[in-house]
């Protein structure tokens, strides 16, 4: 239903809470938020209110200046902390928030099943998370200077059929998010040393009032000192920055 993500100096945990709230009057039946610590995924989340997460939150060390944080309305398994975003792939090494339906997951569950990925949760996302992770461990190598995050994050997206907003981190690229979007609102907002993202312009209107709206079948890259934005084809595209000129 709702994202949030955040590169920069600042406690990423602290900003996504923020604009977790801001995005509860879309609705909501869990939240959760995902931080990353140096190589670490550390993952909180709740079955119920943004406050309940933001109490459980306080109980873990969330020092991570990258993160990305979710507020679900199930559409694939019940209300439980497990199903619950951020999931995280049964590698370990990449976590992932999204919006919307994966129309094709029970067959692509069923594929990764054969090749020893394990479920914890009944969604969709789960399977997505774990597609990328199975694209990333085929694809040992960076491919010709493209990242080897992003195209991870490329590849499954053509295997894949429905409607997306997804933004993910992986352990191996601290400080970078992949975020994309087919059918589902995705944001980029372009801060004074830090990116956020979200997917309603009011969880970022508080940081920054310049925006890249990012179009259907669009991957944009964050890392600490830049973004790029490409499609799923792989073609460059020239992002074009927005002002927002209302505020909250
Ligand atoms: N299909 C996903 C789920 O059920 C995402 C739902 C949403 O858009 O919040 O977990």
């Amino acid at each position: 239903c709702g994202i949030v993500g955040y590169v920069g100096r600042q406690k990423a945990s602290a900003i996504i809470l923020e604009g977790l709230k801001r995005l509860e009057y879309r609705g909501y039946d869990s939240a959760g938020v995902c931080v990353l610590q140096g190589r670490q995924l550390e993952v909180v989340k709740k079955a119920g209110r943004v406050e309940t997460l933001v109490k459980e939150a306080a109980r873990h060390q969330l020092t991570g200046t990258t993160g990305i944080g979710h507020t679900r309305w199930a559409t694939h398994g019940g209300v439980t902390d497990a199903n619950a975003h951020p999931h995280v792939s049964s590698d370990g090494k990449f976590a992932l928030i999204h919006n919307g339906v994966i129309e094709n997951y029970a067959q692509m569950r069923a594929f990764l099943s054969t090749k020893g990925y394990t479920f914890h949760s009944e969604t969709d996302t789960e399977v997505l998370c774990n597609l990328i992770a199975y694209h990333y461990a085929k694809e040992p190598m960076e491919q010709n200077g493209h990242s080897r995050f992003l195209e991870s994050v490329r590849k499954t997206l053509r295997h894949v059929e429905g409607t997306y907003g997804i933004a993910a981190l992986c352990v191996d690229f601290p400080g970078e998010i992949v975020a994309a979007r087919e059918a589902s609102p995705l944001i980029l907002g372009v801060g004074d040393g830090e990116y956020i993202l979200a997917s309603d312009a009011s969880a970022l209107i508080s940081r920054t009032q310049n925006v890249v709206y990012l179009k259907d079948g669009e991957l944009v890259h964050l890392t600490p000192a830049s973004f790029s934005i490409t499609t799923r084809d792989q073609s460059d595209v020239s992002p074009v920055v927005d002002k927002i000129t209302w505020s909250i």
